[in-house]
Formats: C-alpha cells, sequence, structure tokens
C-alpha cells in the first residue's frame, strides 16, 4: 500500500506504520528516524538538521527533499510505502507529488488520524523512544512501559525521552503543525485522497485504513 500518515505529533503515525508494514510488506519512512539517526552519525545532513529538531522547528524542505528524492527511489519501496512525518508542509507535498508522477508512482490515500490536542499532550509527556537508531522501539510509561524500567524489550539499548519532548518544546511542535501541517488536509481533500480516521486506538486507525483501501 502507498500512504502517507497525517497527523500531530503523537498522534500515532510511527505505531500505526509500523502494525501496517508487518501486514503487506510496505516500508514505513519516517524523516524523524532518519533526521535522528543522521544526527546520532553526525553527518552533514545530521549537523544542519539538529538545530532545528532540537528547537522544535520543522527543517527545512531543501533538506528533506535532498533525502525523500534518494529514498524514495530505493527499491525496497516497489511493495509500498508509508510516509510517517512527510509531506509536512505544502513545498514538500508539491514536491511530493511532482516526484512520484516521475517515478509513475500513485498514492493510495492519506490517512488523516484526528486526535483531541489533550490527548496527544498526555501522550507525549509519557512517550519514552529506544535511543538505537536502527530499532527506535516506542513506550509509553503509563500505558505501554518496557518489560525491564528504561531498557528496550527489543534491543536491550537504553529507552529515553526525546529531547524534543520536555513540555515545552511539545506545545511548541503542536503550534508548528497547526500553522504549517495543517493544511495538507484541505490539499489531499482537494485530491481527492483523503481519509479522515478517528479511531481511539493504533489498531483501530489500522483496521479502518484497511476498511477504506484495498491491498
Ligand atoms: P513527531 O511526529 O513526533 O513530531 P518526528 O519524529 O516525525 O516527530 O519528527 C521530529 C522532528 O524532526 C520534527 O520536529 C522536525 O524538526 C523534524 N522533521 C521530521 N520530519 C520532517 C519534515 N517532513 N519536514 C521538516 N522537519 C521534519
Ligand atoms: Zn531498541
Amino acid at each position: 500500500m502507498r500512504l502517507i500518515l497525517l497527523g500531530a505529533p503523537g498522534a500515532g503515525k510511527g505505531t500505526v506504520a509500523k502494525l501496517l508494514t508487518q501486514l503487506d510488506g510496505s516500508v514505513q519512512i519516517s524523516t524523524g528516524d532518519i533526521l535522528r539517526g543522521a544526527v546520532q552519525a553526525g553527518t552533514e545532513l545530521g549537523r544542519k538538521a539538529e538545530v532545528f529538531m532540537k528547537a522544535g522547528d520543522l527543517v527545512p524542505d531543501d533538506l528533506i527533499m535532498g533525502i525523500m528524492e534518494k529514498r524514495l527511489r530505493e527499491s525496497d519501496c516497489a511493495k509500498g510505502f508509508l510516509l510517517d512525518g512527510f509531506p509536512r508542509t505544502i513545498p514538500q507535498a508539491e514536491a511530493l507529488k511532482t516526484i512520484l508522477a516521475l517515478l509513475g508512482v500513485q498514492l493510495d490515500g492519506v490517512a488523516n488520524i484526528e486526535v483531541p490536542r489533550q490527548e496527544i499532550l498526555d501522550r507525549l509527556t509519557t512517550r519514552r523512544t529506544c535511543v538505537n537508531t536502527q530499532c527506535q522501539a516506542i513506550y509509553n510509561v503509563r500505558s505501554q512501559p518496557p518489560k525491564v524500567e528504561g531498557i528496550c524489550d527489543q534491543c536491550g539499548s537504553p529507552v529515553v525521552q526525546r529531547d524534543d519532548e520536555t513540555e515545552a518544546a511539545i506545545s511548541h511542535r503542536l503550534d508548528i503543525y497547526n500553522e504549517k501541517t495543517t493544511p495538507l488536509v484541505d490539499f489531499y481533500r482537494q485530491e481527492g485522497l483523503l481519509l479522515t480516521i478517528t479511531a481511539p486506538t493504533s489498531e483501530g486507525v489500522v483496521n479502518a485504513i484497511r476498511e477504506r483501501i484495498a491491498g
């Protein structure tokens, strides 16, 4: 399946993407994971992106498009891809449209996962992420803690609160989302691709997406 997952930070895009990849072999492409990997590896991209990420700001469109143009051409995308955290601005959405046309690929849909703001704030302040860039498993200290506190079940690395998941940074990221990313809802509605999903759990979101997209 070829899908864009749209939704505020904490809406569950990453969790939903991971569940969907297990169903049909599509790859999850998370710009956030790619960027955090680059920061940890200390690459030039990582050094450029880090300042923006720490502040909870968006990384400039040209850096993001450089990453995505390359990534979408890789052969594992042939089975389908789930875009998690991209596009996040209208220029990114326009650029994506051009790349997909060039590759001769059509999207099945754009799932907009709607979650109330208070629920988002609760989820993000309790979210914990595995520091291993190959793993990046997601936990929640309340609803889904690791079996051993602070240690990843999957790979044994430390599980921590992300730098950009302090209360102030979260609230800033939500404002940025409302300003820069919400316009994509209308953009994709006009393209006839929008699926509005309001299910309260990630499993519910996955089922709602499967009901509305065949294959
Ligand atoms: P979340 O969805 O929880 O906010 P992500 O892991 O998707 O977190 O992204 C973390 C940070 O990486 C963002 O706050 C932003 O700085 C940067 N980032 C990720 N994807 C993009 C993108 N498509 N455009 C610009 N910046 C991005
Ligand atoms: Zn891990």
